[in-house]
């Protein structure tokens, strides 16, 4: 049988946020591969291996997975949301392309990535649409980038006045820089910018918090929220608790 390896993304918890081509995917897996906690959401049967393993491994995780690809398997690898976003499409071709000079074979493996919903577009679903207008996503992780580009980038996004969403804002091993990165924010916006905290989207401990930028502090943030940044348009619409960004900016005049 020839092999395949299939990317798969499964949104950000909830299991209706699967989509049915990701679901297809997994159904006709004979093998899964991935971070501990997203392989726990697939359900065991007859005919399926589980592969879990830790976090920061995802090359030896890719190269096993296209090995097992190689030998006939059907592959899928899972990430959380969307498997472009931070996750693990990226890793695997790194691996196939540093790689493929020792295994050939790899050049011609079937391999797909079907998408899913990512943490951020989850987030403003949940609190109405303040990615209404331009908006960029930035992963405030250093594990892979110097924190100075980290820096660099949100000055720049803040002064084109885009809104931003932030993955990993903040772990165990990176306690300080999320107080860092809203101290750069409150250097380049004003304090009444809005900013959201949406943690756990889509699943039952979901919670969303809707801040000014002067009242914000770094404990707001942990690694299962995902943070929003509005634009200088962005506002809770009166009387509701809907966060909009309007579509238009038409009013805008170069500094
Ligand atoms: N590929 C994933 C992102 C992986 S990076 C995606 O597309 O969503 C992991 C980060 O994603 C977390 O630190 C958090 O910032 C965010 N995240 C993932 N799931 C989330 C959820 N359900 N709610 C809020 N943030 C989430």
């Amino acid at each position: 049988m020839t092999g395949t390896l299939t990317i798969v993304g499964l949104g950000p918890g909830n299991e209706a946020f699967i989509t049915p081509e990701a679901q297809a995917a997994i159904d006709r897996a004979s093998d899964v591969v991935g971070y501990i906690p997203y392989v726990k959401r697939i359900a065991p049967r007859d005919g399926l291996t589980l592969h879990a393993s830790d976090n920061r491994v995802e090359i030896d995780r890719s190269i096993h997975a296209l090995e097992m690809a190689t030998e006939g398997k059907q592959v899928v690898v899972v990430s959380s949301g969307d498997p472009g976003v931070f996750a693990m499409a990226s890793a695997v071709f790194e691996a196939l392309e540093d790689g493929i000079r020792d295994h050939p074979e790899w050049a011609s493996l079937d391999i797909q990535v079907v998408p899913g919903i990512t943490a951020m577009l989850a987030a403003s679903a949940a609190c109405g649409a303040p990615l209404g207008h331009d908006f960029c996503a930035i992963n405030l992780s250093d594990n892979l980038k110097p924190f100075a580009l980290v820096e660099h980038r949100l000055r720049h996004a803040a002064r084109g006045d885009f809104a931003m969403g932030f993955y990993n804002p903040r772990s165990k091993s990176r306690p300080t820089q999320f107080g860092q990165v809203l101290d750069i924010l409150r250097e380049e916006l004003t304090p009444d910018h809005m900013i959201i905290f949406a943690r756990a989207v889509s699943t039952d401990e979901q919670a969303i918090n809707i801040q000014r930028l002067g009242d914000a502090t770094p404990d707001m943030a942990d690694m299962r929220t995902v943070v929003l940044v509005g634009n200088s348009g962005t506002h809770v619409i009166e009387g509701t608790v809907i966060v909009n960004t309007p579509r238009s900016q038409m009013d805008w005049v170069p500094s």
